[in-house]
């Protein structure tokens, strides 16, 4: 049994090292890496962060509907492909998506039971200053940034859980923990539950 993970939040918010934390602890998870037509930022890795591809290959990509979602943000395209719940779901391992509010949406209407968690910083001058300090942005990139965050952080009503992410150890271990209790959800247990009443049913209780 596969469960999708959608995690939201606004650029800035700590996703990306919340999310490498829960992922270190938790060999279970598949993280999609996502394919984008953005170039890449300070010490990121094709491959590892994204895929990097053109426009020219993602607007192929999409005619040959290879992703799951994808959505335009920030002018540049971002997807999700397909592969991913694919291999998930052959290595009965959990799928992590690093998406924004548009994919979130697109994907809870073909996939009902995926849980939502949208994260976000506990202000706007905490997020500001972080986006600063992680200094990969210039002062444009930065504004729009904080101006997409006040329009996204307005959908947080439409996620099934919400982590304000105040001390990264605290949040990764509410993220942790989320997951951990979203496996045992009765949902989810059927595949689990099948043997163990079947053994039950082997040997049938003694009746006085
Ligand atoms: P960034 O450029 O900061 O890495 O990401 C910008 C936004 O794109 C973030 O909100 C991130 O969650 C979102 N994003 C990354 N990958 C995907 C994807 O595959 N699909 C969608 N819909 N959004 C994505």
């Amino acid at each position: 049994m596969t469960t999708v993970f959608i995690i939201s939040a606004p650029s800035g918010s700590g996703k990306s090292t919340l999310v490498n934390l829960v992922r270190s602890g938790d060999s279970r998870l598949l993280f999609s890496v996502s394919y984008t037509t953005r170039k890449p930022r300070g010490h990121e890795q094709p491959g590892e962060s994204y895929n990097y591809i053109s426009r020219e290959d993602f607007e192929q990509r999409i005619r040959r509907n290879e992703f799951l979602e994808y959505a335009e943000v920030f002018g540049n395209y971002y997807g999700t492909s397909r592969n991913a719940l694919q291999q998930a779901k052959a290595e009965a391992r959990d799928l992590v998506l690093d998406i924004d509010v548009q994919g979130a949406r697109q994907l809870k209407r073909s996939i009902p039971d995926a849980v939502t968690i949208f994260i976000l910083a506990p202000s706007r001058d905490i997020l500001e200053q972080r986006l600063r300090t992680r200094s990969e942005d210039s002062e444009d990139v930065i504004e729009r940034r904080l101006h997409d965050a006040a329009i996204e952080i307005r959908n947080w009503r439409e996620y099934d859980y919400v982590v304000v992410n105040h001390h990264v150890n605290e949040s990764a271990e509410t993220l942790a923990s989320i997951i951990r209790a979203e496996r045992v959800r009765r949902s989810r247990m059927e595949e689990q539950i099948r043997p163990i009443l079947a053994s039950f049913d082997q040997k049938p209780p003694m009746l006085f």
